[in-house]
């Protein structure tokens, strides 16, 4: 047996459905990765959502539960090489808004989404100002009742895919001061009048995954783009970053295996001190690091996404999803710091096979709810007298 069987053996750790999903998506994507190659975001985006990649339902009879299916098109597509800034947006979206907004959408709304699944609609989850991400008690857009409506004034900003986005998920204040019910969720369209998209964003990390800015001046809703209902934007939100917590470092288990296998080439063929650099007992730990990085940060997600397809709700698992959001993301990183180390000078210079991107995992630190905050989150709930 190979030193790649043996790898590839070690970290079939996923259910034998999922695995299956994982190397479907995973020879499909990679004919969609070349024939899309030169496509701006949106055409990229269809593409991979035609393959089936944002569908809500599970695998058939003897498949995997939709949140499986997910996370194993998510992975695959990932393996196949998909641009990691697209495959998170297409993660974020997936996990972040139509899983957890399904049952919440009034009849109009879910018109209104029905075309998200196939690519054709996209959609944004618009909740951080200028001024608060990680407070939402702290925000400032507010949207006001008038007559049968709403009247919505403000700006979220850093928002993932805003640029390009059909339809935002808009978090406002329909009362003050720091309640939990001064909060209401909204299904807007961004084409409504009095909504236009401010600062578009170009970031460091996820690249090409488009991030900016949406203004409100007075843009008049109707009562049926309430999410759940007035005064219920907290939970809404509750739902939606706990499934999205849950499933959104899945974006990174296809590149987390990539630098694997390519850290692994490496060490095994580079020679220097006379002898093959993976012969040197530090690489060889820092290169055993990583898989165990890898296989852990699998068996979290999939246990996670097998306990929300077995009908947990996501509220339930907000202080796993919350662990597994910690300790994915910090094994991405931790992952990437090895194979730096590893690859030398060539890491530092782009477009080589070892080029290194450390600013991506970073940034995993901060979205979905910053570690340090999550982590306060976590203790509060094993009972300690912690408070944000
Ligand atoms: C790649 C990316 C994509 C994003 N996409 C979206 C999106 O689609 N929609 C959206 O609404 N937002 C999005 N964001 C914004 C993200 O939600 C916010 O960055 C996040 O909520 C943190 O808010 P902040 O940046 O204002 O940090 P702050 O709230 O200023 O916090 C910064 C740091 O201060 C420390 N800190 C602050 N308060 C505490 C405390 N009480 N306890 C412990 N530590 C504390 C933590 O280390 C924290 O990381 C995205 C961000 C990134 C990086």
């Amino acid at each position: 047996m190979t030193g790649d069987d043996t790898l590839d053996r070690m970290l079939r750790c996923a259910p034998a459905p999922a695995e299956r999903v994982v190397d479907e998506f995973r020879a499909r994507a990679a004919d969609v990765a070349d024939k899309t190659a030169g496509d701006d975001f949106r055409a990229r985006w269809r593409a991979l959502a035609e393959l089936g990649v944002l569908r809500r339902t599970g695998g058939g009879p003897d498949g995997p539960g939709p949140a499986t299916r997910g996370l194993a098109a998510i992975e695959g597509i990932g393996l196949a090489g998909t641009d990691p800034g697209l495959c998170y947006a297409l993660t974020s979206q997936l996990f972040g808004m139509q899983h957890p907004l399904h049952a919440a959408l009034s009849e109009p709304g879910r018109d209104l989404t029905e075309p998200v699944e196939d690519g054709r609609t996209l959609l944004c989850h618009a909740l951080t100002e200028r001024e608060g991400g990680s407070d939402p008690l702290s925000m400032a857009t507010r949207a006001e009742r008038d007559g049968d409506g709403y009247v919505l004034t403000g700006a979220k900003t850093f928002v993932t895919a805003a640029p390009v986005a059909d339809l935002a998920i808009v978090f406002a204040r329909t009362a003050p001061g720091r309640t939990p019910f001064a909060l209401t969720a909204f299904l807007v369209p961004v084409d409504t009048p009095g909504v236009a998209r401010g600062e578009t964003f170009g970031k460091t990390a996820l690249r090409s995954a488009p991030m900016g800015e949406l203004l409100f001046d007075g843009a008049r809703l109707p009562a049926t783009a309430v999410i759940g209902q007035e005064g219920s934007g907290l939970g809404v939100m509750t739902a939606t970053t706990a499934w999205e917590r849950a499933l959104i470092l899945g974006y990174a288990l296809g590149p987390m295996r990539l630098l694997l296998e390519r850290t692994v080439r490496w060490a095994r063929e580079r020679e220097h001190f006379g002898r093959r650099m993976g012969a040197s007992h530090q690489v060889a730990a820092r290169t055993s690091d990583m898989a165990m990085a890898l296989h852990r940060s699998r068996i979290q997600l999939y246990a996670l996404a097998a306990a929300l397809d077995a009908g947990t709700g996501a509220r339930g698992l907000a202080a796993e999803a919350a662990l597994t959001k910690i300790s994915v993301s910090e094994d991405y990183l931790r992952m990437t710091e090895h194979a730096t180390a590893l690859a030398g000078v060539r890491a530092f210079l782009p477009d080589t096979d070892l080029t290194a991107d450390p600013l991506s995992p970073l940034a995993a630190l901060t979205y979905a709810g910053p570690n340090d905050l999550l982590r306060v989150g976590v203790a509060r709930r094993l009972g300690l007298p912690v408070e944000n």
